[in-house]
C-alpha cells in the first residue's frame, strides 16, 4: 500500500513537504515506472497555484503542474515550446506529464527542459521558509542532481515574453513519433537593427546535463550576420572542443556528428 497526501493548495503542499519526507508527484509518468511502497507521495495535480499559465510585464509564467496538453492549448505558450512539447510521447502521456516533472527528473533527454535552457528561463522554487528565483542552468548539478532542497517545490517557470520568435528546434529519435531523443537541439537567434542581440543554444541527450554554453554563444552577440560569418569557424570549433558525448546505446561519435550538423544548420538557416 503506497502512502500519499493530496494537496489542494500551495500552502498545504509546502506544509506537508516541510513536515515529512515526501516525494512530489505531479503526473507520475516518470514516478509510476518505479513506484515504491516505502515512499510517501505528495500529489500536486490539484494545487491551483501550480496550474496557471499567465503573463506579466516581463515573463510568461508557467505553473509547474501544467501538463503538456495545457501547454499546447494555451495561447500564451511560445512557439518553440509548443513545437517541442508536440513531439513528446503520445496524447495519453501529454495529458498527465507536466513541465515541472520534466525539469525535476533531471534527465538530459527531457524535451521541455531543453527549451527552458535554450531560452534562459528562470525557476521559482518555494518552501515554507520563503522563495528564490534562479536561472535554470543553475538548477542542474550533474547526473540526476538538482539544486532543489528537500523542503522545496518547483512552482513556476518564467519564460521571457520577447525575443524567442526566431528559433530552431530538432529532436532526433529512432522514429518520427513516440521517441525519446537520441540528440535534441534548440536555439534562438534574436536580431535588432541588423545586429545579433541574443544567441542561445542547448543540446539535449548528449551529456549528463543538457549543454548550455552562454560563453561560447556570446561570440556571436553584438555582431551583424556578415561579422558573425567571420567568426563562424571559431564558434563551431569551440563547440567541437566542448561537446563530449557520454557513451550509451548510441555511439558518442554519432551524437557528436549530429550535434555539429545541427549547429551548422542553425547558423546556415540564419544566413551565417
Ligand atoms: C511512455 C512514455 C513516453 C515518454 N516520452 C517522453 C518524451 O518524448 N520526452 C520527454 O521529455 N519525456 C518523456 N517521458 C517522460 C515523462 O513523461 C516526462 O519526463 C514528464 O514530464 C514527467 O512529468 P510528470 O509530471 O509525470 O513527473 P512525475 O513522474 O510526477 O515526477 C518526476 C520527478 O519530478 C519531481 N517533481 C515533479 N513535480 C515537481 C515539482 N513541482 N517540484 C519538485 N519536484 C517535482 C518528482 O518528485 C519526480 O522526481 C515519457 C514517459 C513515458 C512513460
Amino acid at each position: 500500500m503506497v502512502n500519499s497526501y493530496q494537496a489542494t493548495s500551495l500552502k498545504e503542499a509546502l506544509d506537508f513537504r516541510a513536515k515529512a519526507a515526501v516525494t512530489p508527484y505531479a503526473g507520475g509518468t516518470d514516478l509510476m515506472i518505479k513506484a515504491d511502497e516505502n515512499v510517501t507521495y505528495l500529489f500536486l495535480n490539484k494545487v491551483p497555484e501550480m496550474k496557471n499559465i499567465v503573463e506579466d510585464t516581463d515573463y510568461i509564467r508557467i505553473g509547474a503542474a501544467c501538463t503538456f496538453t495545457d501547454i499546447l492549448e494555451s495561447k500564451l505558450t511560445p512557439a518553440i515550446l509548443k513545437e517541442a512539447v508536440s513531439h513528446i510521447a503520445a496524447p495519453a502521456i501529454r495529458n498527465l506529464g507536466t513541465v515541472g516533472g520534466n525539469i525535476c527528473n533531471g534527465s538530459p533527454k527531457a524535451d521541455s527542459a531543453l527549451i527552458f535552457l535554450a531560452t534562459d528561463s528562470k525557476l521559482r522554487l518555494v518552501s515554507s521558509r520563503g522563495e528564490r528565483v534562479i536561472p535554470i542552468n543553475e538548477f542542474y548539478l550533474g547526473r540526476k542532481k538538482t539544486a532543489l532542497q528537500a523542503d522545496e517545490l518547483l512552482v513556476e517557470i518564467l519564460m521571457s515574453r520577447v525575443g524567442l520568435s526566431n528559433y530552431y528546434y530538432k529532436k532526433v529519435g529512432a522514429r518520427n513519433a513516440l521517441a525519446i531523443a537520441r540528440v535534441s537541439f534548440a536555439a534562438i537567434l534574436h536580431l535588432e537593427n541588423g545586429k545579433i542581440v541574443n544567441c542561445m543554444t542547448a543540446f539535449g541527450a548528449v551529456s549528463d546535463d543538457i549543454i548550455r554554453r552562454a560563453d561560447i554563444d556570446g561570440m556571436l552577440i553584438g555582431k551583424t550576420i556578415e561579422e558573425a560569418k567571420v567568426v563562424k569557424e571559431d564558434y563551431l570549433a569551440a563547440y567541437d572542443r566542448e561537446i563530449v558525448p557520454i557513451r550509451g546505446r548510441i555511439s558518442a561519435e554519432y551524437r557528436k556528428t549530429v550535434c555539429m550538423n545541427l549547429l551548422r544548420d542553425f547558423l546556415e538557416s540564419n544566413g551565417i
